[in-house]
């Protein structure tokens, strides 16, 4: 029999590790659209669209190259609903003599195929996914024997293995980190140049309309598809991104402007994440735009990190911290999620605007995730497992190994501060400086406690104070006790009031959000 080769929904790459060298007379790709997959959590509309159009896409695109290619179709008949099932179809059908797979990205999906070799009556082989630039034992031999793992580090080694933005073994313009430069609020009027956005074709309007029919009670909204589901398209969406946008990418990154959901954001992650761009091409792209004096030196290395440093690390950390980290709760946060999360309902300006971006895109940008949405998460003590469902599930670009370290670790601090060198806590001063969001809010942010008063500020002081224990040692953070202290007893007593009364008027949210 002919050489089996699943190929799974954010593996769209042509030269797979599970592809190169084979020849096509004597393989046969097996590419499913399963019910598991797309159910596990109730992914956003968007999402399901996104992997399934740019699924059918790569087959369409593969067998235009010469390659036969099993497609199983979500409403195929006698679809088994999961990859195991499928490939035991698969096998029944080809007879093959062997299945080389590319290791898949989540822990889950692992676990399933290591049974395979017991299942089939085949030779498995499961291969690494050299789509990344770092291997995992580099990793973790990196991450052997500290107790604190940071990025950093792990990014100037990354720096060094690829040569990017490096003078000799210096970095170039003699720092690391640019990110100092990298804090500017939006001024007034604000304006970036409008991301392309790629009309549905036949084979997207089809898997439109599929999820419209099969998924119609997840969350999200599909008006405003327009992700590449090519690697044409998101090959001009990164053409777009170099030519006029990486300039104001890095001054601008954290800043917030509602109603402007992309700003100068690259918006590459859902192609990137799919297999559709190779990251060190782009971070070589981003290179040559700092070479030619096209982009500052902060835009470029901001975006470097974020795929060299940030994207690797998160990879790595996520496999070398499974399966625990799924069950990190060193914070102890019990509250469920509120309601407000999944319908934008909130009078908090910052939260709704992220939210309905989140619905309409599938996506919000890094700092809206971090310090808005993430932000109260944390400070409200939001169940880890509930928060990770919910950016799980609304992300057009999350998958369990990116969205996990970075919902876990970087935001709820659930790993007690292995990744994080202390929790990214802040009150609504934060967000008032780095957006335009508080003028038209209903609450005021510079009223600190009692009716109308920003829930960010109360809740701030909330969280520190019920976790002094642990974060008083923290050197990064622990500071901030002797503002507390000084505080008169009324005042705090005044805080830690009105943090409560507004936890207690919160809605949490039904579970069928986010499971069947
Ligand atoms: Fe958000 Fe507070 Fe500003 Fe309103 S006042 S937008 S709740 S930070």
């Amino acid at each position: 029999g002919p050489i089996l080769v699943p190929i799974l929904g954010d593996q769209l790459t042509r030269d797979l590790a599970s592809l190169r060298g084979r020849t096509k007379d004597d393989t046969v790709i097996l590419m499913m659209e399963v019910w598991d997959e797309a159910t596990y959590v109730k992914h956003h509309k968007q999402k399901i669209v996104l992997i399934f159009s740019a699924m059918r896409h790569f087959a369409e695109e593969l067998r235009d190259a010469g390659w036969t290619v099993d497609y199983v179709k979500l409403d195929a008949k006698d679809n088994a609903g999961s990859f195991t099932g499928e490939v035991a179809r698969a096998v029944e059908e080809h007879s093959p003599r062997a299945i080389h797979v590319v290791e898949p990205g989540e822990w889950r999906l692992r676990q399933d195929f290591d049974q395979w070799a017991d299942k089939f009556p085949c030779e498995i082989e499961i291969l690494a996914d050299d789509r990344f630039i770092s291997t995992q034992s580099e990793f973790d031999e990196w991450a052997e024997d500290r107790k604190e793992m940071r990025m950093e580090y792990f990014y100037r080694e990354m720096r060094r293995k690829t040569g990017l933005l490096m003078d000799g073994d210096k970095p170039e313009g003699g720092e690391w980190n640019y990110d100092s430069e990298n804090r500017k609020p939006p001024k007034e009027g604000l304006d970036a140049p409008e991301r392309p956005l790629f009309e549905p074709d036949a084979i997207t309007c089809e898997v439109i309309e599929l999820v419209e029919d099969r998924f119609g009670d997840h969350f999200g909204r599909l008006e405003k598809f327009g992700w590449p589901v090519t690697r044409d398209e998101a090959e001009e969406a990164a053409d777009a991104f170099f030519a006029e946008r990486i300039e104001c990418f890095g001054p601008y990154q954290d800043a917030m402007v509602h109603g402007q959901d992309d700003l100068f954001h690259s918006m590459l992650s859902t192609s990137i994440n799919l297999g559709l761009l190779d990251p060190l091409e782009l971070c070589q792209r981003a290179e040559k735009a700092y070479k030619n004096g096209r982009a500052p030196i902060n835009s470029v290395e901001g975006f470097i990190r974020q795929i060299i440093g940030w994207r690797e690390y998160v990879r790595r950390f996520y496999w070398h911290q499974m399966p625990h980290l799924q069950k990190a709760n060193a914070l102890n946060a019990q509250r469920g999620l509120p309601e407000f999360y999944w319908t934008g309902e909130t009078d908090m300006r910052c939260l709704a605007d992220s939210i309905r971006s989140t619905r309409d895109n599938a996506h919000a940008h890094h700092i809206q995730r971090l310090m808005v949405l993430g932000n109260f998460a944390l400070l409200a003590g939001i169940n880890p497992r509930e928060v990770q469902d919910w950016y799980l599930v609304v992300y057009a670009d999350a998958y369990e190994w990116v969205e996990l370290p970075n919902v876990a670790a970087m935001i709820l601090y659930a790993d007690g501060g292995k990744l994080a060198s202390k929790p990214y806590a802040a009150s609504g001063n934060y967000i008032n400086k780095m957006s335009d969001y508080c003028g038209d809010c209903r609450y005021s942010v510079s009223k600190k406690t009692g009716e109308g008063a920003c829930p960010f500020n109360p809740l701030y002081w909330h969280f520190m104070d019920r976790h002094r224990d642990r974060l008083e040692k923290n050197a990064r953070i622990g500071r901030i006790y002797s503002t507390w202290d000084r505080m008169d007893e009324a005042k705090r007593q005044d805080y830690l009031d009105s943090a409560e009364e507004f936890l207690d008027s919160l809605t949490p949210a039904d579970s069928a959000w986010a499971r069947n």
